[in-house]
């Protein structure tokens, strides 16, 4: 077999082929897929805009017309593709498929010269019920240790927060941050428990919007400059959401902040305290290890470089899938090697 051109550039760019990169900018390259909004996977979007056709799901071009408010809705160079559908280019078709790990989100999937198939997962969650066939693949190894297997199903960690966040709001305002997405799921889970009215930034409102479009449900945010926002805060009874950037730099006195995340917690307990008023509760949308080599299995793919590039597990992903499952496997270098390309 022909050795294959995936690979990961210095700046963190997934390539694959000669002509189509994900989630970066490297020159030459005429295209981009933009597998979604997470800010590490942003990188050289300025520079794709002026030099690449950008292709994207539907939800992840609203979302980036809402959080960068620039050209993007009237660029000619930007494609919003059907999930599950294929684009045509020279030479090249790119496929994009859901992976679950927010709205928009997807795996990719790039045919070269008709025949030979490559990929990457995005960062993405587990089980799925479609997955990308390619002979070699990219992966995300955020969870990628045996470390971070979770002993508990999602279940427990949305119940143990629904229950957190009631038992909180009783003594004073409940404050929680999360990544994008991550975010809009905490607002479905509280949708049905809620006792309290849910107080963000307008911006943050207008995201929702997005959301709500393609399928989440919850209810009405208000915004903190609104009346109703404004007696809500002065009643001290609320549930404060904040968006990217937007998180005070130290926590406010009285209130109990919730952050969610899988970061550090433990593998059989979903709830981590830090004080009576700040706990980190691990709610996810990546795969953890187990679910990470379920995917990759079945892509069946034989080839697998794992993204070291974003903070994951990589080295211990590769070993892991040599081991387990037999396909050659190394993590990412940085370093444009091509060791199995041009
Ligand atoms: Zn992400
Ligand atoms: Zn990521």
């Amino acid at each position: 077999m022909m050795p294959l051109p995936i690979d990961i550039s210095a700046h963190g760019a997934i390539i694959l082929g000669n002509s189509v990169t994900c989630d970066g900018f490297v020159y030459g390259f005429p295209y981009r897929v933009q597998t979604h909004v997470h800010e590490d996977h942003m990188e050289g979007f300025a520079s794709s805009k002026g030099y690449q056709d950008i292709l994207m799901s539907e939800a992840t071009r609203e979302l980036l017309i809402v959080e960068l408010n620039a050209d993007i809705e009237y660029r000619s160079n930007i494609h919003a593709i059907p999930l599950g559908s294929r684009y045509r280019g020279e030479d090249v078709e790119v496929e994009i498929l859901p992976n679950g790990h927010m709205v928009g989100s997807v795996q990719v999937a790039v045919t070269i010269s008709g025949s030979t198939r490559v990929g990457y997962s995005g960062d993405f969650n587990w089980p799925l019920e479609e997955v990308i066939h390619v002979e070699s693949l990219v992966i995300d190894s955020t969870y990628g240790s045996p470390n971070s297997i979770r002993q508990y199903p999602q279940e427990e960690a949305f119940d143990r927060f629904v229950e957190l966040v009631l038992e909180k709001i009783r003594s004073f305002p409940v404050l929680i941050k999360a990544h994008p997405g991550t975010l809009q799921q905490a607002l479905e889970l509280l949708d049905d428990a809620l006792v309290c009215p849910i107080l963000a930034s307008r911006k943050v409102i207008a995201e929702a919007e997005t959301y709500r479009r393609f399928g989440y449900s919850f209810g009405t945010i208000f915004a903190i400059d609104s009346k109703e926002g404004q007696d809500a805060m002065s009643e001290g009874r609320y549930i404060r959401i904040y968006g990217r950037r937007e998180a005070p730099p130290y926590e406010p006195q009285d209130c109990t902040v919730i952050t969610l995340s899988a970061y550090m917690t433990s593998p059989n307990d979903p709830v981590l305290q830090f004080s009576e008023q700040s706990y980190r509760v691990a709610i996810s949308n990546h795969a953890d290890f187990e679910g990470t080599l379920e995917y990759v299995k079945a892509t069946g793919a034989k080839q697998v470089i794992t993204d070291n590039s974003r903070g994951g597990h990589g080295i211990e992903l590769a070993m892991a899938l040599k081991t387990r499952l037999n396909v050659e496997a190394r993590p990412s270098s940085q370093v444009l090697s091509r060791c199995w390309g041009v």
